[in-house]
C-alpha cells in the first residue's frame, strides 16, 4: 500500500505542484501549510514521510522537525527538508539537524518523486522504477 505523505509548505505553487506529483503517483496526501498545522496533521493522520518546508509562516521547519520527532510514534519518521537555501553549509546544517534528506528549490518534477520515493521501505512504493535498474537477487558471497 503507497505511503502517506504530509507535505508542509505555505507556497501554494510548490504545494500545488508537490502534490500534482505525488498524487499522480499514487501517494495519499496529508497538507498544512504552517508549522502548527503539520504537527496537528501528523498526528491525525500519521504519515509514513514528511515533506518539511524550512520557511513557514509560524514556526520554521527545523522547529517542526523538532517537535514532530517528539511525538508518539514518529520519534524515526523520515522528514525530507525542502528549501530554496542555497549557500554553501546549508546541506549540512539542515542534515545535521536531523532531516532525512534535502530537496532544493525549485522542484525538479523529473527527480522529485523518486528522491522521496527513496526514503519509503520497498512496501510503502507505490511504483516500481525501471530506471533504477534490475534489482537481482545477490547472489555473491
Ligand atoms: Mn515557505
Amino acid at each position: 500500500m503507497p505511503a502517506r505523505i504530509l507535505v508542509v509548505e505555505d507556497n501554494p505553487a510548490n504545494l500545488e505542484l508537490m502534490r500534482y506529483l505525488l498524487e499522480a503517483s499514487g501517494y495519499a496526501l496529508a497538507i498544512a501549510t504552517d508549522g502548527e498545522g503539520a504537527l496537528e496533521a501528523a498526528l491525525r493522520q500519521r504519515p509514513d514521510l514528511v515533506i518539511c518546508d524550512i520557511h513557514l509562516p509560524d514556526i520554521d521547519g527545523f522547529e517542526v522537525l523538532r517537535r514532530l520527532r517528539a511525538l508518539p510514534g514518529l520519534a524515526s519518521i523520515a522528514v525530507v527538508a525542502v528549501t530554496a537555501l542555497a549557500m554553501v553549509g546549508d546541506r549540512d546544517r539542515i542534515l545535521a539537524a536531523g532531516f532525512t534528506q534535502y530537496v532544493s528549490k525549485p522542484i525538479e518534477p523529473e527527480s522529485f518523486v523518486q528522491q522521496v520515493e527513496s526514503l519509503l521501505p520497498a512496501g510503502l512504493r507505490a511504483r516500481v522504477h525501471a530506471a533504477a535498474g534490475p534489482s537481482s537477487p545477490d547472489t555473491a558471497g
